[in-house]
């Protein structure tokens, strides 16, 4: 190397200058503002829903973005348009709801993480800095957020925020690492504002969005409608339902589970969505079986609402039935655990029951699948691939290919099938998934 090269080497390699909270809020313009409003167009990713639990979350092509922010209340509106229709998130104060059809819903459990997100924008980011007395490090800005959320960011060389990371709960994750780059800043009347913007989660990206219109203070965010003002996230519900000796169906939510009892011990097929959830669903299989133990937890397959309640179960000690796929995934996210895995089948018995656990080959929802098979009584429990519509519906007019693909898996093992015990939607009998895919007898 040259020796002059060699010094520029070096020269670059000294720590960056100190910068300071007011030297980036100026160049970031961020004094005047009150509010802003930007959009574009890009791609959202929907986090915990990837083929295989290694792989980056899926892509869903958003036509529109558009955010509304108002840093004092503070409060955020997003609305994002994609091919399968619009969704409007909102958030304003300690109130959360989103709009769909017209009408509001309010979304309690939502209200932390949008208020985050606030913060992880440019100059939400700058401002908290400025009101939680960030540390100044070189150019790296770091403060903890209400108290305990531990937000970074760190600036160019111009001052402007390149990136801004922190952690989210997430029910299988933990403390999932969130992370935004920015970059290509412009200049809107004094106001620098980032052209793209890339958000991960997880280690994947959740958003890639190319901004082609910023507003600043022009935004105006709706009041929360009194229908969703003081909403509290609802009571976990569990309803039991018998199916046949030793068998029961856990519903009240969107998720269901299958209680199954043998001689000396209990095995539940699903702890869905959260630690709450899954608890809510192990007390309510130990009120209907009081004197043996829960031992196995069967999981369907690692897609976050499924996987929701695993790491609950983990911590009870319990031992988690998965395919092999999903193995070192959840080792490394739940640290530890016992497994018992399945590659293409695996039965467990105590010699009069059994459950038949069988990988659903080929799926197109999830390449780690299982479905849970009870011979005696002719029940097929699956998630997803299969969730019957109300009664009297019609039958959709494209079928859903990985309804189609659970049937030839059933037909390839050769299942004697009396009735569908899904996740979710109700239980029916097999000719309903043979109408829902055409093939109705
Ligand atoms: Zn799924």
């Amino acid at each position: 190397m040259p020796r002059i090269a060699l010094f520029i080497a070096l020269a670059c390699a000294v720590a960056p200058a100190q910068t300071t909270l007011d030297a980036v809020a100026k160049a970031m313009g961020a004094g005047g503002l009150n509010s802003i409003e930007y959009a574009g167009s890009g791609a959202t990713f929907t986090l915990g829903q990837n083929v295989g639990p290694t792989t980056p979350w899926p892509r869903v092509e958003a036509k529109s973005y558009r955010r509304v922010i108002d840093y004092g209340t503070p409060a955020m509106r997003e609305e994002i348009e994609r091919a399968q229709g619009r969704t409007v998130q909102l958030v304003s104060g300690g109130t959360a709801w989103n709009i769909a059809g017209g009408n509001p819903a309010a979304a309690p459990a939502a209200v932390a993480e949008r208020l985050t997100q606030i913060w992880l924008t440019p100059h939400g980011f700058v401002k908290a800095a400025e009101t939680n007395k960030a540390a100044v490090k070189g150019r790296t800005i770091s403060f903890v957020a209400h108290g305990k959320h531990r937000v970074s960011g760190t600036v160019g060389a111009d001052n402007l925020v390149q990136s801004v990371s922190t952690t989210i709960a997430n029910p299988v994750l933990g403390d999932m690492p969130v992370e935004v780059a920015y970059s290509d800043y412009k200049d809107y009347g004094g106001v620098k504002f980032p052209s793209r913007i890339v958000q991960k989660a997880g280690g994947f990206p959740t958003l890639d969005v190319t901004v082609t219109e910023v507003r600043p203070n022009a935004a105006r965010i709706d009041v929360p409608p009194t229908a969703v003002r003081d909403a509290k996230p609802p009571a976990v519900r569990v309803e039991t339902q018998k199916l046949g000796d030793g068998v029961w169906y856990l519903t009240g939510g969107s998720h269901h589970s299958v209680l199954v009892e043998f001689k000396d011990h209990l095995a539940v097929i699903e702890a869905p969505q959260s630690d709450e959830c899954a608890l809510a669903v192990l007390a309510e299989a130990q009120k209907t079986v009081p004197n043996k133990p829960v031992r196995y937890v069967i999981n369907t397959h690692h897609h976050f609402d499924h996987s929701g309640g695993v790491r609950a179960s983990v911590a009870r000690k319990l031992r988690i039935v998965t395919h092999r796929g999903n193995e070192a995934f959840y080792k490394k996210t739940f640290r530890g655990g016992s497994y018992v895995t399945v590659a293409d089948k695996r039965v467990l018995t105590d010699g009069q029951r059994s459950i038949e656990l069988h990988h659903i080959q080929g799926s197109p929802h999830n390449e780690a699948s299982l479905m849970a098979y009870l011979p005696k009584e002719k029940l097929l429990v699956e998630a997803d691939v299969y969730s019957p519509a109300p009664p009297n519906a019609p039958p959709p007019a494209t079928p859903n290919p990985a309804s189609v693909n659970l049937y030839e898996n059933i037909q390839r093992l050769k299942l004697d099938v009396a009735q569908i015990v899904p996740i979710h939607g109700r239980a029916v009998p097999l000719a309903e998934l043979e109408k829902a895919i055409g093939k109705a007898k």
